[in-house]
């Protein structure tokens, strides 16, 4: 990196630089962004990020984002709690609420099983999910990941793990085209892909 730049100037680059998707150039871009905006503008930025940070966790139950101990989704009695969608993250929760056709609960793995990157079960919900498949009064697992190869054989892997309980697995339909994430699915393709979900 520039020596030239000071070093909280450095520090502020480096800090961008490990945010995912942000390369060195993107970082440079936001440092500057940031020296150049005003006061008011850094100060609106630094809470809204301590806030984040202070306010939102994980849902104890499905592991969406929440401000309290349960989402507000898992806080919500209309919800129907004998189906479970499975998705990957908590963008795939907002594609799926878009749809509208769904009024069961979800689970959030936190990810999808890849071998090269080094995710295995054990990194992801999955035990949670059996533990809540086993405990709860679960009629339907309904497994919602990407159709990448990720997704797929996190969806493989889901199937056979939830094989030994008494409980019905489906997988959306591929109205979804290969490749395709959740999260950028338009609503009739997910509606479609959900009520015509097979069972696995
Ligand atoms: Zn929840």
């Amino acid at each position: 990196m520039n020596k030239a730049f000071p070093g909280v100037m450095r520090k502020l680059i480096e800090e961008f630089g490990r945010m995912p998707g942000i390369g060195v150039r993107s970082a440079q871009r936001l440092a500057f962004y940031v020296l150049q905006s005003s006061r008011e503008d850094v100060a609106s930025l630094t809470n809204s990020i301590r806030e984040v940070k202070d306010n939102v966790r994980f849902c104890g139950v499905c592991n969406n984002l929440s401000e309290g101990e349960l989402c507000s989704i898992c806080s919500d009695p209309s919800r129907d709690r004998s189906k479970i969608c499975v998705v990957e993250g908590p963008s795939g929760v907002i594609a799926m609420e878009k749809g509208g056709v769904y009024r069961g609960v979800y689970h959030i793995l936190l990810g999808a099983l890849s071998p090269i990157d080094g995710v295995g079960p054990d990194e992801l919900k999955i035990g949670e999910l059996v533990r809540r498949v086993k405990k709860e009064d679960v009629s339907e697992v309904i497994i919602a990941t990407d159709f990448t190869t990720e997704g797929e054989t996190t969806a493989l892997y889901l199937s056979e793990v939830l094989k030994p309980f008494n409980v019905k697995i489906s997988r959306l339909a591929r109205g979804v085209p290969a490749g395709a994430v959740l999260e950028y699915a338009d609503v009739a393709t997910l509606q479609r892909a959900f009520e015509e979900r097979r069972g696995v």
